[in-house]
C-alpha cells in the first residue's frame, strides 16, 4: 500500500466503481421512503468556482445523510443554460452561444463529477435543450389560457448596453445588473405574467418553515400598504373629474394643504391656468430628461411648480392648490398624492420651500401644535383641526375616517402593493421562444400544444440591435396561422431565463 494519498490514482478508481454500481441512481419503485434533495442548478458560465461548491457541498452532505438514514434520495443536477450571460460572453468571443454553452456544460459536468458529488446524472436537465424548453413553452400556454400571461404596452427598463428590457429585479441602483449601464425608460409592447394576482397568497407564510430574513425580503418585495383611496373633485370649470389618491394616512386628510401630480399626469394639461402655463410646460419638459432613479432619490432637492388650479377637500370643502413635482411618478399608484406637511417629512420640506400651509391634525405630548411646527411628526395622540373627528384617538382614527368617506361616497378603504406584474419577454436570441403567433385576421394565437417545441433556430446573427435577432430569420418567422391558415408571424421575443428556472424542480422527477 502506498504511504501517501494519491488522488490521481484513487479517485478515478472509486468514481468508476460508484458509476458502475449505479450508487446515486434513483428508481421510482424503490420501497425506502422518498426524499427529494434539491440544490440550485448552475449557469454554465465556464469553470466551477468556490461559490458553486459553497452551495453544493452542504446539499451533497444533506443528501448523503438522508441516504444513510435509509431514504431513497433524489439528488439531481442540471444547467440553467439560457440567458444574457451566455449570450454576452458568446458575443465577446465571437462564438455561437449554443456551442459556448455546451462546451461549458461539458467542462463543468466533468468538474462536478471530479468533486465526487452524489448526483443522479441520468436525470440531468439542460434548459436550452428543446426537450426541456418545450415544457417551458407549455407552461407559458397554460398561463395564457388562464389569463395569467398577457401582452401590454408598458414603460419598461431598457438597457442600452444589452439592448433589451430588464425586469425590475435586474436593475440595481438604476444600473443593469449585468452590464452596469444606466437603465432607461421606454414604452414597449411586452409580455407579462400576472403575479400581482398572487400578492396576498405570497404573503401567507403559515405552512412554510422559512428563515425570518427571507420572509422579510419577500414582504418588502411585495410591499403591501393598507390605507384608502380618496377622491378630491377638481375645482376647474369644464373639468368634471376628481383626483384619485391613495394614502396610508387617511386620518390626516384635514391636514392636506396641497396636492401633487406627476408632471406626466393626464389632467395637468387640462387644469393648468393661463398664467402658469409657461412655467408648467417648462417643468414638464425638464422632467422628461430626468431618470426615474434620480426622481426618487431622497438626497435630491424636491422641486415642483403650481398649476394654478385647485381641488376640493371633500371632508371640509377647503380649496387645495394642485402642484406638479417630479418625485411623484405616473407609473406608481394613481400618479397623484395628497400632501400633509405637518405629518410627513418630505411634504414638510416641500411646504417650507414653496411657502405652503402646514396644518397639524394630531396633538402631541411634546409639541405645542398651536405654534408653527419646527418639524413634521408622524404619530400623534388625538385628532385636532379635523371637524367632527376632533378628539378621536390615533388608534381609532383611520377606520373612523374611512368609514365616513365610504358612507359619503368620496373614498374607500384600499390596499396597494409595490409588486408589479412580471415582465417576461426579452428582445434577445438566447432564450426560449415565446410560443405565440401574430395573425392579421385572428390577432394573437397560441401555438397548438401538438406543435411544441417551437425550436430556436441555429446560425442566427445574434448581436443585439434592440429587436429580437429572430426577426431577421424570415423562414422561421413566417408561419401559417393555426386558426385561419393565412400567413402569419411568430412572436420573436424570447422568455426571461428566470422563466426556465422557475419550474426545473418538476422536470427532474419524471
Ligand atoms: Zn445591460
Ligand atoms: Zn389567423
Amino acid at each position: 500500500m502506498a504511504d501517501r494519498y494519491d488522488p490521481h490514482a484513487l479517485e478515478p478508481k472509486w468514481r468508476a466503481r460508484w458509476d458502475a454500481g449505479g450508487l446515486d441512481r434513483v428508481h421510482d419503485d424503490d420501497e425506502r421512503p422518498p426524499y427529494y434533495a434539491l440544490t440550485m442548478f448552475p449557469y454554465p458560465s465556464g469553470e466551477l468556482h468556490t461559490g458553486h461548491w459553497y452551495i453544493i457541498a452542504p446539499s451533497d452532505t444533506a443528501a448523503r445523510f438522508r441516504r444513510m438514514q435509509g431514504h431513497n434520495v433524489l439528488f439531481p443536477i442540471g444547467f440553467d443554460a439560457f440567458g444574457l450571460p451566455a449570450e454576452n460572453a458568446a458575443i465577446e468571443r465571437g462564438v455561437d452561444p449554443k456551442e459556448w454553452t455546451h462546451g461549458n456544460i461539458d467542462r463543468m459536468r466533468q468538474q462536478l463529477r471530479m468533486m465526487g458529488a452524489s448526483f443522479d446524472w441520468e436525470r440531468e436537465i439542460v434548459t436550452c435543450d428543446p426537450d426541456y424548453y418545450r415544457w417551458t413553452q407549455w407552461w407559458f400556454l397554460k398561463l395564457y389560457e388562464r389569463g395569467l400571461a398577457y401582452r401590454a404596452e408598458a414603460a419598461a427598463n431598457w438597457c442600452p448596453g444589452c439592448q433589451t428590457v430588464l425586469a425590475n429585479e435586474q436593475v440595481l441602483d438604476g444600473l443593469c445588473e449585468r452590464s452596469d449601464d444606466p437603465v432607461e425608460r421606454r414604452f414597449l409592447t411586452q409580455w407579462f405574467f400576472r403575479i400581482t394576482d398572487y400578492a396576498e397568497e405570497l404573503l401567507d407564510f403559515d405552512s412554510l418553515d422559512w428563515p425570518e430574513p427571507v420572509t422579510t425580503m419577500q414582504r418588502n418585495w411585495i410591499g403591501r400598504s393598507e390605507g384608502a383611496t380618496l377622491r378630491f373633485p377638481v375645482d376647474v370649470e369644464g373639468v368634471d373629474e376628481a383626483l384619485s389618491v391613495f394614502t396610508t394616512r387617511p386620518d390626516t386628510v384635514y391636514g392636506a394643504t396641497f396636492m401633487v401630480l406627476a408632471p406626466e399626469h393626464e389632467l395637468v394639461e387640462r387644469i393648468t391656468t393661463g398664467d402658469q402655463l409657461a412655467t408648467v410646460e417648462a417643468y414638464v419638459a425638464a422632467t422628461s430628461r430626468v431618470t426615474e432613479v434620480e426622481r426618487l432619490s431622497t438626497e435630491r432637492e424636491k422641486t415642483g411648480v403650481f398649476t394654478g388650479a385647485y381641488a376640493i377637500n371633500p371632508f371640509n370643502g377647503e380649496r387645495i392648490p394642485i402642484w406638479i413635482a417630479d418625485y411623484v411618478l405616473v407609473t406608481y399608484g394613481t400618479g397623484a398624492i395628497m400632501a400633509v406637511p405637518a405629518h410627513d417629512e418630505r411634504d414638510f420640506a416641500f411646504a417650507g420651500d414653496h411657502g405652503l400651509d402646514v396644518i397639524p391634525v394630531f396633538d402631541h405630548a411634546e409639541v405645542d401644535v398651536s405654534e408653527p411646527l419646527e418639524a413634521a411628526f408622524v404619530e400623534g395622540g388625538a385628532m385636532v383641526n379635523s371637524g367632527a373627528f376632533d378628539g378621536t384617538p390615533a388608534d381609532e382614527a383611520i377606520p373612523a375616517v374611512i368609514g365616513h368617506a365610504e358612507a359619503e361616497g368620496f373614498g374607500t378603504g384600499a390596499i396597494t402593493y409595490r409588486l408589479r406584474d412580471w415582465l417576461i419577454s426579452r428582445q434577445r436570441y438566447w432564450g426560449t421562444p415565446i410560443p405565440m403567433i401574430h395573425c392579421d385576421t385572428c390577432g394573437v394565437v397560441p401555438v397548438p400544444e401538438s406543435d411544441l417545441p417551437v425550436v430556436l433556430p441555429d446560425d442566427v446573427h445574434f448581436e443585439p440591435t434592440g429587436q429580437s435577432p429572430l426577426t431577421q430569420i424570415e423562414e422561421w418567422v413566417n408561419v401559417d396561422c393555426p386558426q385561419c391558415s393565412a400567413t402569419a408571424r411568430r412572436e420573436t421575443d424570447t422568455l426571461d431565463t428566470f422563466m426556465c428556472s422557475s419550474w426545473y424542480q418538476m422536470r427532474y422527477v419524471d
